[in-house]
């Protein structure tokens, strides 16, 4: 690890505007990683111009220092010296901030994706990593975290592991989640508010997928489809269906999940999650997607019944 310290401080050397962001419908790792580095630019390189720009990002991770900051308008005409993407596969995953990416003097890519395509100038790429905070925290000097920082590293490693249970956390990530811990951070607040708190419509849509789940290929393969109907009724957004997935993958001899949902234009945001050895980032990438091995996603054009039925045979021939 240690070649790599202040691997990030050579690259913001010299640079007097930075953008960051990282991928749309952002999740704990993207918001928790992105912060991060945002968080280390403004207490060490006060004198640059810094720039995040995500979607909307969910309410429980707004106690994050300068969460409040985030630019969900995409409104800036800087042309910035260095552009760092986080937590993203693909430029286009960067949404409306591909734009800024393109235009950007030298950029820069952290993440842990195994679709990475490496379509940066720099690219600081391990898909063995946990998460891409776990390579924040490599890229920065330990003695430079501060709390603030420690908070969102862990929110990432906590959300991306599934509270450091998924075959992605490492011995590694444990001593990194370890260092955190020492900086003063409240971890028990974290994993319990921002990972396993969910609100009662977001149980009620959860109740209303696993009765809509069925299974497929004798078993293997666990299916369930979310209507836009369905999420009106509950009042919840795309953003509240985290975790369904998870929940889908841990019925008993089910080898693969599938959790659809209805987007309103036509097409359904798929995503998959797997027990024991399946490539799941192989079946997503068919579909324009990506992901990790253990876990991808991908966007499909419906009806419904037929996308479950592509996906399904992608599936079947390789399982
Ligand atoms: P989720 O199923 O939670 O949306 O995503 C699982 C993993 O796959 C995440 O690491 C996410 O970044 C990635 N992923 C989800 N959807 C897409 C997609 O449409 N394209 C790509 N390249 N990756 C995706
Ligand atoms: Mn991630």
């Amino acid at each position: 690890m240690s070649q790599k310290i202040n691997y990030l401080d050579r690259i913001l050397n010299g640079k007097t505007s930075v953008g960051i962001a990282g991928h749309v419908r952002p999740d704990g790792d993207c918001v928790g990683s992105t912060l991060a580095v945002y968080n280390y630019i403004k207490e060490y390189y006060p004198h640059i111009y810094v720039k995040l720009f995500l979607e909307p990002i969910p309410n429980i991770f707004k106690f994050l220092q300068y969460s409040a900051e985030i630019d969900s308008n995409y409104a800036d005409s800087t042309k910035f010296d260095l552009f760092i993407a986080l937590d993203c596969g693909d430029l286009g995953r960067l949404g409306n901030a591909a734009d800024f990416f393109s235009a950007a003097k030298s950029t820069l890519c952290i993440d842990h994706h195994i679709s990475n395509q490496s379509f940066a100038d720099e690219n600081y790429i391990y898909p063995d990593a946990s998460s891409t905070c776990e390579l924040v925290y490599e890229v920065i000097d330990t003695d430079k975290i501060t709390k603030e920082i420690a908070e969102c590293l862990y929110t990432g490693i906590v959300h991306d592991t599934g509270v450091f249970q998924y075959s992605c956390t490492s011995a590694k990530t444990m001593e990194i989640a370890g260092v955190l811990m020492e900086k003063g951070i409240d971890y028990p607040k974290i994993v319990d508010e921002t990972f396993y708190t969910k609100t009662f419509s977001q149980n009620k849509i959860l109740g209303q997928a696993l009765l809509n789940s069925e299974l497929y290929l004798n078993g293997a393969c666990i299916v369930s489809v979310i209507t836009q109907k369905e999420m009106e009724k509950f009042g919840v957004l795309p953003k509240h269906l985290d975790g369904i997935v998870n929940q889908l993958r841990i019925t008993k001899d089910v080898r693969v999940a599938l959790f659809l949902y209805e987007n309103g234009d036509g097409t359904w945001k798929g995503s998959l999650r797997v027990n024991g050895d399946f490539n799941v980032a192989e079946v997503a990438i068919c579909f324009g997607g990506g992901g990790h091995v253990k876990a991808a996603g991908f966007t499909i054009d419906g009806p419904a019944d037929v996308a479950v039925a592509r996906v399904l045979n992608e599936i079947e021939a390789r399982l």
